[in-house]
């Protein structure tokens, strides 16, 4: 893998740094910077532990800088020292979370870290950000490429395993290493951003291939790179005829609202039909800041689909997905999937069984609206690609009814028209269905 020499430098728990000084100036650069610049004391004193959020953590830090995504970007927390000067942390915990991140990094802007309650060692946000011991402990369970990315990469970075569509992998550069990842094993390759020449590669592969229609920009995360930077890829993506949507992957509205600022806007509007996918994982997320980061990508005329990771302690449960999705929708964000989380390896801790996913998807259908329900689904391994997961609603079925199971769990006979109008019946399937009514034991309440 090729490093780009315009690669923002990422700092890492290997090489911790300090911090040096205090102004924030303003930097008008292309690229998002290296860490720690810098913050102005605005106050005499830090506020009581009683305020909460910024005003708690980052009480000196002026309104321009807070609201600048290339200084959120430059004062990441990528080090115990700096985190510990944040959040308490045992003894014992900073041992813990010193020996994991040898192995995996970590990275949280100040925005995200902005909104964990550091009284509750059990915080939603906290438990996605602040590495824990398990990462390492249950480090031998799952796989480092479980979906087998690297063996579908037709060239380098563009992985091709459907038919009509590609996933383009930018950079593995993010704001935020989400202790869940699925990419978690290109974090010890240091930060890098594909070279024009691995583009030029890729758009080379996509202008001859006519039957690709929909490319997917992913990393890392590819908001990291400049606006300028995007622009001159999508601007030639959006120039290959048979391209018909671009779609991009991003958790900035998540973890770093403020990227989507006017000029990537601006940007994303002369280039459309482009969607964006994002990655809210908790209610907690969906801030003022996030649902308005939301809003101006939306205006721009980019639709916001919401990929969510089921995960263990945190959001696991019917009542915080229900938050979650109905929030969501207030901000205008279709809840997309619910995604098992991967058998990745550092993740096994946060995974939770199959059927919890299934038990959330009945517990939401039918008690809120449609819209607000993901669809639940597995990566399969070895590329084997998505399978949705639903409850069982279809109790029995023949070539003449279905017993069906609503979501009161009453139960209604169904008429099936299709299979009468065309009086045949697949003898195979026919035998299934019977069986399936004579082993319809269990007494059930009939209506209709
Ligand atoms: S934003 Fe996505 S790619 Fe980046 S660390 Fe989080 S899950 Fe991984």
């Amino acid at each position: 893998m090729k490093i780009a020499s315009v690669a923002p430098k990422i700092q890492t728990g290997h090489t911790p740094e300090k911090v040096m000084s205090l102004t924030c100036p303003v930097v008008d650069t292309e690229e998002p910077p290296g860490n720690r610049e810098i913050v102005k004391n605005i106050e005499e004193e830090p506020p009581s532990t009683q305020a909460s959020g910024r005003y708690r953590f980052f009480w000196n830090v002026t309104d321009s800088c807070w609201k600048d995504w290339k200084w959120q970007f430059r004062n990441r927390i990528t080090s115990l020292e700096q985190l510990v000067e944040l959040i308490p942390l045992s003894a014992a915990e900073q041992a813990q979370i010193s020996s994991v991140i040898q192995r995996y990094p970590i990275s949280i802007t100040p925005y995200y870290l902005s909104l964990i309650n550091p009284d509750d060692p059990n915080d939603p946000i906290r438990k996605q950000a602040v590495p824990c011991i398990e990462e390492i402990s249950m480090g031998s369970l799952g796989l480092e490429d479980p979906l087998a990315e690297e063996k579908d990469s037709v060239v380098p970075g563009l992985v091709h395993r459907y038919p009509d569509r590609v996933l383009m992998v930018l950079t593995d550069i993010c704001p935020m290493f989400c202790r869940h990842c699925t990419r978690k094993r290109e974090w010890r390759h240091g930060a890098w951003t594909r070279t024009d020449t691995e583009i030029e590669a890729m758009l080379v592969y996509l202008r001859q291939h006519t039957e690709i229609r929909d490319v997917i920009l992913s990393g890392g995360d590819p908001l990291t790179l400049s606006t300028t930077q995007l622009e001159s890829i999508i601007s030639r993506i959006r120039a290959i005829k048979h391209i018909e949507i671009i779609r991009i992957g991003s958790r900035f509205p998540v973890v770093l609202p403020q990227r989507i600022d006017a000029e990537l806007c601006n940007m994303l509007s002369k280039y459309g039909p482009i969607w964006l996918n994002t990655h809210f994982n908790h209610p907690n997320e969906v801030t003022p800041e996030a649902a308005d980061a939301c809003d101006r990508v939306l205006r721009a005329g980019v639709p916001v689909n919401n990929q969510t990771v089921l995960l263990r302690g945190i959001n696991d449960n019917v009542t915080t997905q229900t938050r979650l999705c109905q929030a969501l929708l207030k901000a205008k964000v279709r809840p997309y999937y619910l995604f098992q989380c991967d058998e990745v390896q550092g993740t096994e801790h946060l995974r939770t069984s199959v059927e919890t996913g299934i038990k959330i998807i009945e517990g939401m259908r039918g008690h809120t609206s449609g819209l607000a329900v993901p669809n639940f689904v597995i990566d399969l391994v070895d590329g084997g690609g998505k399978v949705p997961l639903q409850p069982n609603y279809v109790l029995s079925m023949s070539k003449d009814e279905l017993l069906l199971k609503n979501y009161e769990g009453k139960v209604f006979r169904y008429r099936n028209p299709g299979s009468r109008q065309k009086a045949v019946a697949e003898p195979a399937m026919s035998g299934v269905v019977d069986s399936l009514l004579a082993d319809a034991s269990q007494p059930v309440k009939v209506e209709g």
